[in-house]
């Protein structure tokens, strides 16, 4: 089959490779008909990820067709259509039976970190994949929803609401603001109004992209480039700051925004990737009863989410910029790396024949 090979930083290959096989019981093999590319695929692509090694297959995110099963899987079937998630989940540790996939303690990859394809196994950047732990790691796609819609649901959607508006306790009447207008941001921003937010301030440096927030969900929309960018977000406040204040870009400027405008008792979501350390001006904000929570994704929300896009609740069609051949996947990293001038969101590549 062809896949997408890290060969090392700034480099990738779309080739040949052996075919997945079943490796145990529990795995299946899904034929890719629809996958993506994420920001974190770029943040590998520069090498900050060192897990990751070269020879590995790239993407966590995809749907596709049940090729093969394992001879314990019972609930899935060859033929079925299903939602690859970008966490594994043995469901039975202790993490998992929480809910925090993100730690699932099955072997696969390493132990306690849910993450694993494309990281640590090999991705769904690929004409096939194996799926460990496949009855409690894939969802099927229901009736009505497409398998573009699916595949924002493997990895950007939960992301933005599991730890963005869920760990930021978003309520209803809460001013939100969220920093970073990426799909990241975009989804948390999408999903924060299904907490009854009554305002969601989307703040980026690109202005093109604080005006699309705005047909996202976002009521308000600040230039964090502008000098007064801060005074800017008071005034859409009381006065006295943001109930929740949303971290969606992964570097120190940012997490020091959101900690400059949440008001006493609000709360910071860190959902960016962070490469470097921060400064947390801990003898300034003690005294304002802040929480801060981080994590990464468990995608228990999936299920929901789902719900909500086959009723067409949430309209997830309007993330999808731009559509690709799987094959023409080293195109699709080309156009998807240079967003501010392609303003690609999310790039689909599907399987044709
Ligand atoms: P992205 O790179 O597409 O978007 C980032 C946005 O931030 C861009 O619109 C950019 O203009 C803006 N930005 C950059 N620097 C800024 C600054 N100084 N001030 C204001 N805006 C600025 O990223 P994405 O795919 O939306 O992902 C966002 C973050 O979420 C990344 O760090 C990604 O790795 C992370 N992520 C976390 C999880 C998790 O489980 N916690 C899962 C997926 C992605
Ligand atoms: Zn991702
Ligand atoms: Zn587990």
């Amino acid at each position: 089959m062809k896949a997408l090979v890290y060969k090392g930083p700034g480099q990738i290959a779309w080739q040949d490779v052996p075919n997945p096989k079943i490796q145990h019981p529990t795995d299946v093999i899904v034929r890719i008909d629809t996958t993506t590319i994420c920001g974190t695929d770029l943040h590998i692509l520069k090498g900050d990820v060192p897990a990751v090694k070269a020879g590995r297959i790239l993407g966590h995110e995809g749907v596709g067709t049940v090729t093969e099963i394992g001879s314990s899987v019972s609930t899935l079937a060859v033929g079925d259509n299903v939602i690859v998630s970008c966490i594994k989940s043995c469901g039975h540790c202790t993490f998992c039976k929480q809910g925090l996939f993100a730690h699932c303690l099955g072997e696969e990859g390493a132990v306690g970190i849910g993450w694993v394809f494309g990281h640590l196994i090999d991705g769904t950047q690929a004409e096939f994949v194996r799926v460990p732990y496949a009855e409690t790691s894939v969802y099927k796609v229901p009736k009505g929803v497409t398998n573009q819609q699916g595949v924002l649901l493997s990895d950007i959607l939960p992301t933005g609401f599991e730890i963005g508006v869920q760990y930021g306790q978003t309520k209803p009447g809460d001013v939100v603001a969220v920093i970073g207008a990426g799909p990241v941001g975009l989804a948390a921003i999408m999903t924060a109004s299904l907490y009854g937010a009554s305002k969601i301030i989307s703040i980026d440096m690109n202005t093109d992209r604080v005006e699309q927030a705005k047909t996202f969900g976002a009521t308000d929309g600040v230039n964090a480039r502008a000098d007064d960018w801060k005074a800017r977000v008071m005034a859409m406040t009381d006065g006295f700051g943001v109930d929740v204040a949303i971290e969606a870009v992964g570097v120190p400027e940012t997490f020091e925004m959101a900690t400059q405008i949440v008001r006493p008792g609000g709360h910071v979501a860190n959902v960016g990737v962070h490469g470097r350390p921060v400064q947390l001006r801990l003898q300034e904000l003690w005294i304002h009863n802040i929480t801060i929570s981080m994590g990464l994704v468990n995608t228990n929300t999936t299920p929901m989410l789902l719900k909500l896009v086959a009723q067409g609740k949430l309209k997830v069609d309007k993330f999808v910029t731009h559509h690709f051949k799987l094959g023409e996947m080293e195109k699709a990293y080309d156009t998807f790396g240079r967003a501010a001038s392609t303003g690609a969101l999310k790039v689909i590549l599907e399987r044709t024949s």
